[in-house]
């Protein structure tokens, strides 16, 4: 029997920290058994726990954004080995699907990822499959790691972005994935950046961050036009401005999570060849790209890693992800 430690949505709106014995499961010759270091709080833990996510409902054991320290591996696990820093790709994927069969894990339905469908991270020893597992340089500071997940979504949608889009680009949004949007455009080589955002904080660390102009809802000129827009948003009011503000030919790439259908200028995208593209997650290259970001300095976290609480303070946790200045919170398992 081992002590667990687990971050758990007992009920809608409830979080609690709990801790239990449970036997250690063996592990299967491709598995590997990971202690979390730090686990991210992220806007779609909140859709849960609110009780507003379509896939996952309370109760639940939370988390899909760790870094991780590997415990012990099985018998045939070649791409890690015990004491190494890790991520853990949470899309547990079923590698037969057609999806799955051409490298789009991502893609693979039903969706199973950790924290949703499959069980979450948020505990303090865990098993996953070796393939899910990339890792990281010890000079990278696991606290640092733990923010390869949102940088792995920001990687795939810079990527799903034509590469002659990226010419002049508005980002809508400058939360945690519209500030790592913004990153990995500047570091993919995007030309001009343009970035909407309400909080002044966020455009100020838009700007810090590559954004070559941060502004407020609103003050755009009428009839600027680029030639990629990114909408992290997703609400009506956003994808209008998206489709309405890409060039003839451009690119709209729809990576928000809209919470139901959404009116699309349909008329003027199709005479005009303005496409309309989505990102959902991420493939494993997305990690081990921003690891190398993450290692050498190129993506900087410094300014978006708003809080660090103990596990003991999970609800806490997830209090001050909920505060509109917050960007990322984490929480920290005992080492
Ligand atoms: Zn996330
Ligand atoms: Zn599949």
């Amino acid at each position: 029997m081992s002590a667990i430690t687990k971050v758990v949505f007992t009920e809608i709106g409830q979080v609690a920290t709990e801790k239990v014995d449970e036997p250690l499961p063996a592990l299967k010759a491709n598995e590997v058994r990971i202690a979390p270091a730090y686990l991210g709080v992220c806007g779609s833990d909140l859709h849960v726990l609110g009780g507003g996510h379509p896939f996952a409902k309370p109760p639940i054991v939370t988390g899909h954004e760790i870094s991780a320290v590997v415990t012990e591996v099985g018998a045939e696990v070649t791409n890690t080995a015990v004491g190494d820093h890790v991520v853990v790709d949470p899309i547990m994927a079923c590698m037969n699907c057609r999806a799955c069969r051409n490298k789009r894990y991502n893609l693979c339905e039903p969706p199973q990822v950790a924290g949703f469908r499959a069980p979450g991270f948020g505990r303090s020893s865990h098993v996953v499959p070796a393939r899910n597992i990339h890792v990281a340089p010890k000079s990278l500071p696991l606290e640092v790691l733990a923010f390869a997940e949102p940088a792995a979504c920001a990687h795939h949608c810079v990527n799903r972005l034509p590469v002659d889009a990226r010419e002049i680009v508005l980002v809508i949004g400058a939360g945690t994935i519209g500030l790592s949007v913004v990153q990995a455009l500047r570091i993919m080589g995007a030309g001009h950046i343009t970035v909407i955002e309400p909080d002044a904080r966020k455009r100020q660390l838009a700007l810090k961050l590559g954004a070559h102009r941060a502004m407020a809802p609103g003050e755009l000129a009428a009839d600027e036009r680029f030639t990629g827009v990114i909408d992290i948003v997703a609400a009506q009011a956003t994808i209008t401005e998206a489709c309405t503000k890409v060039v003839a030919g451009g690119t709209v790439i729809c990576m928000g999570v809209p919470n139901g259908p959404r009116e699309i200028p349909l008329p003027s995208m199709q005479r005009f060849e303005r496409d309309l593209l989505s990102t959902g997650m991420y493939v494993p290259d997305d990690f081990d790209a921003v690891i190398g970001w993450l290692a050498d300095g190129r993506f900087d976290t410094s300014d978006l890693i708003t809080d660090v609480v103990s596990v003991e303070e999970a609800p806490v946790a997830y209090a001050k992800a909920k505060e509109p200045t917050s960007i990322k919170v984490l929480i920290k398992f005992p080492s």
